[in-house]
């Protein structure tokens, strides 16, 4: 199978949960992440899969809930913020003045695989449109 559809099975395996997920260890430094930003708020590291040259996952410290987008509430709002503020720092860090896409994949249906929001930075080619 392409890698594309691995990742769609694995995201139609996910079972969307409120439980602990992969991101939790990469926080709590259990498992090693390739780091490319840290602040008390958010973590930012390099995705293990990479969909282009630079493909960064920008997460959270403290879940509170917010699985996946669909279950934002007003108290995320800060926080919310903050991750699509991140996603502008990293992508100037890494160059990417020619432009960058930003992703939140929200659910089964858009090949969502960890239930614990994540903000996808990828640049470093032409991005396409309509997305797959
Ligand atoms: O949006 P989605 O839930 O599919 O994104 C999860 C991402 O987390 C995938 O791109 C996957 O490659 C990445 N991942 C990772 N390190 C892990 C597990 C998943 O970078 N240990």
């Amino acid at each position: 199978a392409s890698a594309m559809a691995s990742e769609i099975e694995a995201a139609l395996a996910a079972v969307p949960s409120d439980g602990p997920t992969i991101f939790d260890k990469i926080i709590n430094k259990e498992i090693p992440a390739n780091v490319v930003f840290e602040d008390d708020k958010v973590l930012a590291f390099r995705d293990i899969a990479p969909q282009a040259p630079t493909h960064i996952l920008i997460i959270p410290k403290v879940r509170d809930g917010l699985t996946r987008l669909s279950k934002a509430e007003e108290r995320h709002c800060e926080i919310l913020g903050r991750l699509l503020y991140t996603a502008k720092l990293v992508a100037k860090q890494e160059g990417l003045e020619d432009g960058f896409r930003v992703v939140i994949n929200d659910g089964p249906q858009a090949g969502q695989s960890v239930y614990h929001i994540h903000v996808h930075v990828l640049g470093g080619r032409q991005m396409n449109w309509p997305p797959g």
